[in-house]
């Protein structure tokens, strides 16, 4: 199939107005870098997600799932291929103590949601600027708590594409990890498990964690996060600081003044700039500390020819 062959077989899955080509990706990810992508398609029922699964592999061409691109380094070649956002799929609702939420839904609306119904369990998500289906393909967590606390079960498109039920236990959520990625999922919905508790004390516990991340985290730059992993028995922020990493900066990828763990795009960097401060940091840690700092942020794409 040719391209114009391939893009008119999506507008014909997707509403025409939800697919693109040559789309540029740097637009949907908070480091504001990154290539193109060959189709871009935002479907907005789970049979749409099925059958662009289905089609890429009928075709032999990859799909690739993009959520709030919080954490995410696009190369600036790009990705070949068809990139699904599922920003759509964004419902969120309460059922008694549940909490279901379409994967496209910002984890901070389902804790607002939360917090409006007094459930308490979505509080530690209240300032994590992913997806539900970003967050849990990464177990994201903070401040003691994680989606494995709270996750029932999800509906995900298999690579088959059919639709399957996976039970919390069934993903492997492990420290900012799940087994998703390994079985070519894609999270369409969620269902989280929470408690009826006081608003006034969810609320209260909601700002003081919005306050400490706002006064310790550089928000003010585009940046995916924490670059790495807490290493076992470090911090991976104290190890940068104590190798005094912070302001360097390449090509205007600056390693913070602010927070030791994050890196952010001060100044028109690319891809190839940021990756080269995240490689310049392992190896300047590694070689103070003798400690392996494991990136916690996913690199994917294409170099640039
Ligand atoms: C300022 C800032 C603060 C942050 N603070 C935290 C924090 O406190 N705690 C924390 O854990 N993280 C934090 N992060 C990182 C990030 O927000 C989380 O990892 C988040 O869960 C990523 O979700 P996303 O939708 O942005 O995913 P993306 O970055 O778009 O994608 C991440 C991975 O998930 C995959 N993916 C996305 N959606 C789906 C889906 N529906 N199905 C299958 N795979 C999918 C993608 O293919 C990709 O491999 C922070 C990031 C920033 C920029």
């Amino acid at each position: 199939m040719n391209r114009n062959e391939i893009y008119e077989e999506l507008k014909r899955i997707v509403n025409p107005e939800y697919v693109k080509i040559d789309e540029p990706l740097k637009n949907h990810l908070y480091t504001q870098l990154g290539g193109k992508a060959d189709f871009f398609v935002m479907p907005t029922t789970f049979e749409e997600v099925q059958e662009v699964v289905k089609f890429t592999n009928k075709i032999g061409i990859r799909h690739t799932l993009l959520g709030n691109g919080s954490n995410l380094i696009i190369k600036d070649g790009g990705i070949r291929g068809v990139v699904m956002n599922l920003k759509h799929l964004n419902a969120i609702k309460s059922e008694g103590d549940t909490l279901i939420a379409g994967s496209g839904a910002r984890i901070i609306d389902a804790s607002k949601h939360a917090l409006e119904e007094s459930l308490s369990g979505l509080e530690f998500a209240c300032g994590i600027p992913g997806t539900v289906g970003g967050a849990l393909y990464m177990n994201a967590g903070a401040y003691g708590g994680e989606i494995k606390d709270v996750l029932d079960y999800a509906y995900v498109v298999d690579k088959e594409g059919n639709l399957v039920k996976r039970l919390a236990k069934d993903l492997d959520l492990d420290y900012r990890t799940s087994n998703i990625p390994e079985n070519g999922d894609i999270v369409v919905e969620a269902t989280f498990n929470l408690k009826p508790s006081d608003y006034d004390d969810i609320k209260a516990l909601v700002d003081d964690l919005t306050h400490r991340r706002e006064s310790k985290q550089p928000l003010e730059y585009p940046s995916c996060g924490s670059v790495f992993k807490r290493p076992p028995g470090f911090f991976a922020g104290k190890l940068i600081q104590d190798s005094k990493l912070q302001g360097t900066n390449i090509g205007g990828a600056e390693v913070s003044t602010k927070h030791a763990g994050f890196i952010v795009n001060k100044d028109h960097a690319t891809t190839t700039d940021y990756i080269s401060v995240i490689e310049h940091v392992q190896k300047t840690v590694k070689e103070k500390f003798g400690v392996e700092l494991e990136r916690e942020v996913r690199i994917i794409g294409e170099d640039k020819e």
